[in-house]
C-alpha cells in the first residue's frame, strides 16, 4: 500500500499519513495540495512526505480524496523554511503553513493568475541564447520569441512550465517590471556612506548579515535603496521589512520615487485578494521589491536576493500570539538558506544584535554622522520631584515648550500611553474602574467618552457616580496622551497641537494630514506614542520633551529599560535642525537612576553596555537562550497546577526549568495565566528539552483541557 503524509491545518504537531493509489501517486509532489477527510471533516493539506511503501499490516489508511495541484503551489524552499520554523518554534506545521498561504489556497481555491501581460528579455537571456545547447528547444524558442521585443503571453507559444523555468532562471521578465534603473534623484554618497557601501558589497557573494548601525538621518534609508539595486541589477528580488507600513509613508514613497511602480506592499490591512496578488507576483518573479511587515517574511520569493529588515528592535517583527515567531530572526535564518545577504538597520541596535555583531558573527557597520550634519541633541534629566505637575507636565518643561515655540520651533511631548488616564478612581470609597475580564484597569477616554481596556479591548460608558458607593468625585488619575494634548492647548492656545497614537491616527491619510500639517508649520506641538518614533522627519522640530522616563524604570519585564532607551534615542533622534542641535528633556523621579544617568550622559551605545553586563550577570539573553510554556484555562488555579504537573517534562541537562507562576497580568479577557521558564546556555539542549517535552504533552488528557502554547525566545517573561 502508498501513503503520503500529509500536514493539516489542525493544532497538532504531527502529519498524518493517507493511502494513494498507484495511478495518483505519480502526480502528488511535496507542497502539493489536497482533499483529504479528517474525523467528519474534510480538510485541505499540503503534502510533506512524497508517497512511499507502507508495510502489510499498517493500520487502515483512509483515502484521499483530490488532488488539487500539478505543481505545488508551495516552493520548494518556503515548504522547508516552514518546516524548520514548525521545528524551531515548535509549532504545529499546519499552522505554520497557514502564516504563508494566501486564504484563498488555504480554503482549497485554484491559485489565481496574477495578471500577466507579457515578458520581456532579460540581459541574463540574451546571453543565455547565444550559449544555451540546441536540445534545449522550447527554451531558446522562447527566448528567441522575445529577442526582438517584449511580446503579451497570449502570443507566445510556450508552456508555463518553460516560462517558469526562464522566469527562474532570470532569463525573461514580465514586461510590467519596473526597469531596475533608478528613475531619478539618486544622491552621491556621502564619504562615510562610500565606506558602507564598499563594505556591503564585498560581503555580496552570498549570506553575511550586516548590522547597519546609525543614527537617525545617518542615510541608512539610502544604503538599503542602492543595495536593493544592486540586487535588481542581478535579476534578483528584494524584500524590506518594516515595523508598520502604514505608519511609515516616507519608506514607501522613497521607494516607489526611485523604483516606480515595481514597489509591492504587503501587510494586514490590505484585502485576501490584494495579498494573494502580491503572493503570486513575488512566486513568479514580477514583484521585484516587496516592502512588507512581519508575514511578508513568508512570501514564495522565486529569486530573492536580499532582505532588509528597517528597525531591526522593533518589536512588532515579533509575532505575540498564536505562532509565535520574529519575523527577523526568521529573515536571517532565510537568508542563511538562500545563501543571500540581510540587511539589518537601525538606530538603536536590539541586544541581541549588538552582541552578535561585536561578537564577529554578524557584520557591524556603522554611520556616525548625519548627512545634513545636524550636531547630536543635549539630552537633560529633568527632576520633577516636588514640583506642582500639570497634568504631568513640570514648570521647567513648559519653559522650555514656551521657549522653543517662541523662537520658531516645534516641540514634542513623547508618553507611551494613550487615552486620558490609566486609572480612574472613585475619591469617597477607593473604586477604580477595574475591568471585569482582566486584572487591569480601565483606562479613560475622555474623547469617546468610554473607559476601555487596553488588554482585552471591553468597554463601557463613563459613570457619571461611583458604581460602587454612588458619590460623585470620580477623579482621572495619571496622564495619557489625550490629557497631555488637552493640557498643551489650553496652555498655549495661540499654537496648534497634533496628537499622534492609534486613537487619533487611524488611516494612511490621517497621517499623512497630519505630517503635511508639521512640515508646513501649521502645527507646532506634537504630542504622542510610539508612532512618532518611526522614522518620520520633523525638519522643524527643536524640542523633545519625554513625559515620564520612569514607567521602564519600575517594569518587572527584563527588556523595559532597553526599550525605554531605544525610545527615547529614536524620538530624541528627530530634534535638531540645520546646523542647530536640538534639546531632549527626562522627566523623572528618579534622577540619580544610574541606567537613566548613563543613557541621558553616554547616550544609547553606553546603556546597552551596562545591560548586557546586567544581562550576563542573571543570564538572560543575549547570553541565554530561554522559552516559556505558556498556559491559559477559565478556571482560576488550573493553568498553574497544568505547569506543575508537566514540569518534570522538561528536565534535561544543562536546562533549567523555573517554577511554574502566574503571568504577569494573570487574569486576560477571562483566562487566568499562568507560564513555565525554560533557560539554558545552550540552545540545541533547550530545543531537545522542549522537543521531547512537548511529545509528551501531547499525549497527555490534561494537556487537551486547557490551552498551552510553547514560546522559544520570548519577548517579554
Ligand atoms: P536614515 O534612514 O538613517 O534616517 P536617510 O537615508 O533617510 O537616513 O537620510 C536622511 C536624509 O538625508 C534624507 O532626507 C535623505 O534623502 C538624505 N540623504 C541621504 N543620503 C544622502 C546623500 N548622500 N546626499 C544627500 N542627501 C542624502
Ligand atoms: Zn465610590
Ligand atoms: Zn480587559
Amino acid at each position: 500500500m502508498l501513503a503520503a503524509a500529509i500536514c493539516l491545518p489542525v493544532p497538532l504537531r504531527r502529519s498524518f499519513d493517507y493511502r494513494v493509489d498507484a495511478a495518483l501517486a505519480g502526480r502528488l509532489r511535496r507542497g502539493c495540495r489536497v482533499r483529504v477527510p479528517f474525523g467528519r471533516r474534510t480538510l485541505v493539506g499540503v503534502v510533506v512526505g512524497a508517497p512511499r511503501e507502507l508495510p502489510e499490516g499498517a493500520d487502515e489508511l483512509r483515502d484521499i480524496e483530490a488532488v488539487l495541484d500539478d505543481e505545488p503551489p508551495i516552493p520548494a524552499e518556503l515548504l522547508a523554511l516552514c518546516e524548520w520554523a514548525a521545528d524551531y518554534y515548535l509549532h504545529p506545521l499546519g499552522e505554520v503553513l497557514a502564516a504563508a498561504l494566501p486564504a484563498a489556497l488555504r480554503r482549497g481555491a485554484m491559485p489565481a493568475t496574477a495578471q500577466t501581460e507579457g515578458y520581456a528579455l532579460t540581459a541574463a537571456g540574451r546571453a543565455a541564447l547565444e550559449t544555451l545547447p540546441p536540445r534545449h528547444r522550447a527554451q531558446r524558442s522562447l527566448l528567441q520569441a522575445l529577442s526582438t521585443a517584449p511580446r503579451s503571453r497570449a502570443d507566445l507559444v510556450a508552456t508555463a512550465a518553460v516560462l517558469r523555468r526562464a522566469l527562474d532562471a532570470g532569463w525573461i521578465e514580465a514586461a510590467d517590471a519596473p526597469a531596475a534603473t533608478p528613475a531619478s534623484g539618486t544622491p552621491t554618497p556621502t564619504p562615510e556612506q562610500a565606506a558602507a557601501l564598499d563594505r556591503l558589497a564585498a560581503g555580496d557573494a552570498g549570506f553575511a548579515v550586516h548590522l547597519l548601525e546609525g543614527v537617525t538621518g545617518s542615510g541608512k534609508t539610502e544604503l538599503y535603496l542602492r543595495r536593493i539595486e544592486a540586487a535588481l541589477a542581478e535579476g534578483r528580488q528584494a524584500l524590506l521589512l518594516a515595523p508598520e507600513i502604514s505608519l511609515t509613508p516616507q519608506l514607501d514613497a522613497r521607494l516607489r520615487e526611485r523604483f516606480g511602480d515595481g514597489v509591492h506592499r504587503f501587510h494586514s490591512t490590505l484585502t485576501d485578494r490584494a495579498r494573494e496578488q502580491v503572493w503570486l507576483r513575488a512566486r513568479d518573479g514580477r514583484a521585484r521589491i516587496v516592502v512588507g511587515t512581519r508575514s511578508a517574511v513568508w512570501l514564495p520569493f522565486a529569486r530573492l536576493g536580499l532582505i532588509v529588515v528597517d528597525e531591526e528592535h522593533d518589536t512588532s517583527y515579533k509575532q505575540q500570539d498564536g505562532f509565535r515567531y520574529s519575523a527577523r530572526d526568521v529573515a536571517i535564518l532565510r537568508a542563511q538558506r538562500l545563501d543571500v545577504p540581510v540587511l539589518l538597520g537601525t538606530a538603536t541596535p536590539s541586544l541581541e544584535s549588538l552582541h552578535n555583531a561585536r561578537s564577529g558573527r554578524y557584520r557591524h557597520i556603522r554611520l556616525q554622522r548625519r548627512v545634513h550634519d545636524t550636531p547630536p541633541p543635549q539630552v537633560r534629566v529633568l527632576d520633577v520631584r516636588g514640583l506642582p505637575l500639570d497634568h504631568g507636565l513640570s514648570p521647567p518643561l513648559l519653559q522650555a515648550v514656551d521657549r522653543h515655540l517662541d523662537q520658531g520651533g516645534q516641540a514634542l511631548l513623547f508618553l507611551n500611553r494613550r487615552g486620558y488616564a490609566p486609572v480612574l478612581l472613585c475619591h469617597a470609597c477607593g473604586w477604580n474602574a477595574p475591568c471585569t475580564h482582566c486584572d487591569a484597569h480601565l483606562t479613560l477616554h475622555r474623547g469617546r467618552n468610554r473607559l476601555i481596556c487596553h488588554h482585552c479591548g471591553a468597554q463601557q460608558a463613563v459613570p457619571r457616580h461611583c458604581p460602587s458607593c454612588s458619590a460623585t468625585s470620580l477623579i482621572a488619575v495619571g496622564a495619557g496622551t489625550e490629557r497631555i494634548e488637552q493640557a498643551l492647548a489650553n496652555r498655549f492656545p495661540q499654537y496648534r497641537v497634533a496628537r499622534f497614537d492609534s486613537d487619533r491616527i487611524t488611516s494612511h491619510e490621517a497621517l499623512e494630514r497630519q505630517l503635511a500639517d508639521i512640515r508646513d508649520g501649521r502645527t507646532q506641538i506634537l504630542v504622542g506614542t510610539q508612532i512618532l518614533a518611526k522614522g518620520h522627519d520633523f525638519p522643524g522640530l527643536s524640542l523633545v520633551g519625554i513625559v515620564s522616563a520612569d514607567q521602564a524604570l519600575y517594569g518587572t519585564d527584563f527588556r523595559a529599560v532597553e526599550r525605554m532607551g531605544q525610545l527615547v534615542t529614536q524620538v530624541a533622534g528627530r530634534a535638531g535642525r540645520a546646523g542647530q542641535p536640538g534639546e531632549v528633556w527626562l522627566q523623572t523621579h528618579e534622577p540619580e537612576h544610574p541606567l537613566l544617568q548613563t543613557l541621558a550622559r553616554d547616550g544609547y551605545g553606553a546603556l546597552c553596555d551596562a545591560l548586557l553586563a546586567e544581562r550576563r550577570d542573571t543570564g538572560l539573553p543575549p547570553y541565554a537562550h530561554l522559552a516559556l510554556l505558556r498556559a491559559e484555562a477559565r478556571e482560576a488555579g488550573q493553568a498553574l497546577r497544568f505547569l506543575q504537573l508537566v514540569r518534570p517534562c522538561f528536565e534535561a541537562p544543562d536546562v533549567t526549568v523555573y517554577e511554574p507562576l502566574p503571568s504577569g497580568m494573570e487574569r486576560r479577557a477571562g483566562l487566568a495565566r499562568a507560564q513555565l521558564l525554560l533557560q539554558s546556555a545552550s540552545r540545541a539542549a533547550l530545543h531537545r528539552s522542549l522537543g521531547a517535552a512537548v511529545a509528551r504533552l501531547q499525549q497527555m488528557p490534561e494537556a487537551r483541557r486547557l490551552r498551552w502554547s510553547v514560546d522559544v525566545d520570548p519577548y517579554d517573561l
